[in-house]
């Protein structure tokens, strides 16, 4: 833990993450006059922050670039009346109420918690891969497919997550190649049935990404360079975007021994709701959510929280 807290702050609703699920039950909060106090954490806006057209959120009838969208959401949550700080949360403690949660700035106490702080897409870590991220390197088919229309993409990863990227791309790319490091794939058979029926789909066995290549003026992925895990030995492959999908990890280290997790670190919900396992605290967003990962997901549970606490607080 970081320095000793100066002030203890009390509000009736600790939101924790400042992405589209945290301004979102904010919105909804402060409209409720619950005085609403959001940490945004490290990264203020969350993941959209790191990317530039956002074509898929509802509202806009050209592309929004996110750091954009995000700053509205800021200001609209703001306006409402939300009091936003920018702090880090490294400890909470949910056993006894008030809840506390200890962060970098303050200490916060609430009557009502919701968990907002979202999930990473896991990347490889190459130089090259963080070089041409946002310009042809994606962690998001749903949100970048769209612009590889009927060119090539390569997919690198095995599991359950990069087989539906891999077939979610077929109905944009004119051919998908994934890029495996092992001889067969470690997700459930009824994907791999749909990979190898599908004609724009090459899997390459046994082989890595070693590096991304591409052009500078404008910047663009061209190719990769895959490398055998076997030989060792490598080869050039021709390509327009990467898309690596090899999982995410969400931003639960503070609430393990705390609330319930699954095995991949999610928080868990009951099935439909976004009650966690503690009554008065609630999760929305990416870090409960492994399945769609979208900014829109994202704020409509952020909704659901927000509403939920109101019934919780008032009952
Ligand atoms: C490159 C990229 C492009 C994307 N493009 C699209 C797109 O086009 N369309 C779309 O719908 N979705 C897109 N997504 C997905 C979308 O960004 C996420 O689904 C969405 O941001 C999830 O929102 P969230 O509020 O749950 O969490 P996040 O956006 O992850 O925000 C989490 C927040 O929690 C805070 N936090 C974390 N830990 C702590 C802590 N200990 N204390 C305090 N605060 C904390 C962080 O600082 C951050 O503010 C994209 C994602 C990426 C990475």
């Amino acid at each position: 833990m970081s320095s000793v807290p100066a002030h203890t702050k009390h509000t009736k609703l600790l939101i924790i993450g400042g992405g589209p699920a945290g301004y979102t039950a904010a919105i909804y909060a402060a409209r409720a006059a619950m005085k609403p106090l959001l940490v945004t954490g490290l990264q203020p806006g969350g993941q959209l922050m790191t990317t530039t057209e956002v074509e898929n959120f509802p509202g806009f009838a050209h592309a929004v670039q996110g750091p954009e969208l995000m700053q509205a959401m800021y200001d609209q949550a703001k306006n409402v009346g939300t009091e936003i700080i920018t702090d880090h949360i490294n400890r909470v403690d949910f056993s006894k109420k008030p809840f506390t949660a200890v962060g970098d700035e303050h200490t916060y106490t609430a009557d009502a918690v919701i968990i907002c702080t979202g999930a990473q897409a896991k990347w490889l870590g190459l130089e090259s891969e963080i070089k041409f991220r946002g310009y042809g390197v994606s962690g998001c088919a749903t949100c970048d497919g769209f612009f590889f229309k009927n060119k090539v993409v390569a997919v690198i990863g095995g599991g359950n997550s990069a087989m539906e990227e891999a077939l979610y791309l077929t109905h944009h790319a004119r051919e998908v190649i994934v890029v495996h490091r092992r001889d067969q794939f470690r997700g459930e058979k009824i994907l791999q049935e749909r990979i190898a029926k599908n004609p724009k789909i090459r899997v390459i066995w046994h082989h890595e990404l070693a590096e991304v290549t591409g052009q500078e003026n404008p910047k663009a992925v061209q190719g990769m360079v895959l490398k055998n895990t076997q030989t060792g030995a490598t080869q050039n492959v021709a390509v327009d975007g990467i898309f690596v999908a090899i999982g995410h990890s969400p931003a639960t280290e503070l609430f393990k021994g705390v609330l319930d997790l699954d095995n991949d670190g999610y928080i868990k919900t009951a099935p439909g709701s976004v009650k966690t396992n503690v009554p008065g605290v609630f999760a929305a967003g990416d870090v409960i959510d492994k399945v769609y990962r979208q900014a829109v997901t994202a704020a409509g549970l952020g909704c659901m929280a927000a509403l939920d606490v109101e019934r919780y607080l008032s009952a």
